[in-house]
């Protein structure tokens, strides 16, 4: 995953709406069906339409350049619309409700649910699969956005803070995180988790309101990209060491109450951290919230798992699996040796040199450079996060044979550690503090 680099965007003046992909090419789709219980939808490519009535499916599906509607002769052109025709105001599973949708892309936790989405619709034909759109206003928008990344069972003033964070990253990728699409950002971890009204309960909706029209501003007065993850495992990482530029507004810090010197970019140190006492004074660690309270404060597709210490192992057939897969070396066949290097301040591993013999015994050194080329390496679909310490068993032949991990965190770790934000107000501080916390060189500023 390449994040485009940030560009200075001014606070805006007013809201604005969101093209949102909720179905990409990738998914692959030649199909897709949909239904509103309510209201009706009315179809049109600009030279026919079609009214769906209330409760009816309405099944689209490419044939060359046309979309055929299932149980009609109608036949469109690549491009169509959908307008829901008397639309309810924003609520709890208001909208329109597609089936089999994909959440979690290429992550450990990819799935295919049913969801619902309010506001109107476009499809396209891409050249791999069918394009579904979503057209919605932000402050929509962010309530279902907080109500998909984490529960709606969440205390009020962490949905505002994750709220305030939402409406200013996505002011800013805007532009440039899915150009040359039909949409400006997509539906999934890769930009923001949206699943539409499905999960969205009333709360998400006021605690949008309460902070309407909020952005987190830097001192050079553009939008912050307000980047988060799910656990920093207990320290925030430097986004130019991450992403490989900087993001001006955020810094490597730690995510303590009473934080302690300490250098996690040595091995040792990191190592000796990683169980320690002091680590566990981390507003994402167990100390804020019990492992057994987290699943109910969770997205309703993230894993119940542990989040802030983590243990898993990988054989050495994934990882050549994942070189020749993930990386194009198809002749990869066994691993000789591989190094972990260049520790991020959050103690994130960089990079990686990975000795390998080939199918015609030849042998190489893979390079592998960015923490998230790392844990894709590292796992049958993503690891966690790449703060951890490895131990690697080899077998008879001194060969790798399988590597196990301790790790801290999931996720990138850069800005608003999102169990740490929920640590925060389960503690008592308000969206305020939390966002002062994780965001310390922006101001929050009412915009519109
Ligand atoms: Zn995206
Ligand atoms: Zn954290």
């Amino acid at each position: 995953m390449k994040e485009p680099e940030v560009k200075s965007i001014c606070p805006p003046t007013d809201s604005i709406d969101l093209l949102v992909g909720i179905v990409l090419e990738e998914d692959q789709k030649d199909s897709i069906t949909f239904k509103s219980e309510r209201s009706s939808i009315l179809l049109s490519d600009g030279l026919k339409q079609v009214q769906i009535p209330p409760g009816q499916n309405c099944t689209l599906t490419r044939s060359g350049n046309h979309l055929l509607l299932k149980d009609n002769d109608a036949s469109f052109q690549s491009s169509l619309s959908v307008e829901v025709l008397d639309k309810s105001e924003l609520a709890p599973k208001s909208g329109v409700m597609f089936y089999a949708m994909r959440a979690g892309r290429g992550f450990h936790w990819q799935k295919e649910i049913d969801q619902t989405y309010p506001g109107d619709f476009e499809i396209h034909i891409g050249a791999k699969g069918l394009i579904v759109v979503n057209k919605i206003d932000l402050e929509s928008y962010l309530a279902c956005v907080i109500s998909s990344e984490m529960s709606s069972a969440c205390p009020k003033e962490f949905a505002k803070s994750q709220a305030v964070a939402a409406r200013s990253w996505a002011l800013v990728f805007l532009t440039d995180k899915h150009p040359d699409k039909p949409f400006q950002i997509c539906n999934d971890d890769d930009c923001q988790r949206y699943q539409g009204t499905t999960h969205l309960l009333q709360s998400s909706i006021d605690a949008v309101q309460d902070c309407d029209g909020e952005f987190l501003v830097t001192k050079s007065n553009h939008v912050c990209a307000a980047y988060y993850a799910k656990s920093c495992g207990g320290y925030i990482d430097d986004p130019k060491i991450i992403f490989g530029f900087d993001v001006p507004g955020l810094t490597a810090t730690s995510d303590a109450e009473n934080p302690i010197k300490v250098d996690l970019s040595k091995d040792d140190q990191f190592t000796a951290w990683l169980d320690s006492n002091e680590s566990s004074n981390c507003y994402c660690s167990p100390i804020f919230i019990p492992e057994e309270e987290l699943p109910k404060y969770l997205g309703s597709v993230d894993v119940a798992s542990r989040y802030f210490r983590w243990q898993t192992s990988t054989s050495a057939e994934v990882i050549c699996k994942n070189l020749r897969d993930k990386f194009g070396y198809k002749n990869c066949f066994a691993i000789l040796a591989i190094k972990f290097l260049d520790r991020s301040p959050s103690g994130r591993y960089t990079k990686a040199e990975i000795s390998v013999i080939n199918k015609d015994s030849s042998q190489e050194v893979i390079t592998i450079k960015t923490q998230y080329s790392l844990r894709a390496l590292l796992h049958e679909t993503f690891l966690y996060s790449s703060a951890f310490k490895a131990v690697i068993n080899e077998n008879s032949n001194s060969q790798v044979e399988a590597i196990s991990f301790f790790g801290a965190g999931w996720g990138h770790g850069v800005g608003l550690c999102q169990i740490g934000a929920l640590g925060m107000s389960l503690s008592g501080k308000s969206y305020r503090d939390i966002l002062m916390h994780y965001y310390p060189r922006t101001e929050i500023r009412k915009c519109y």
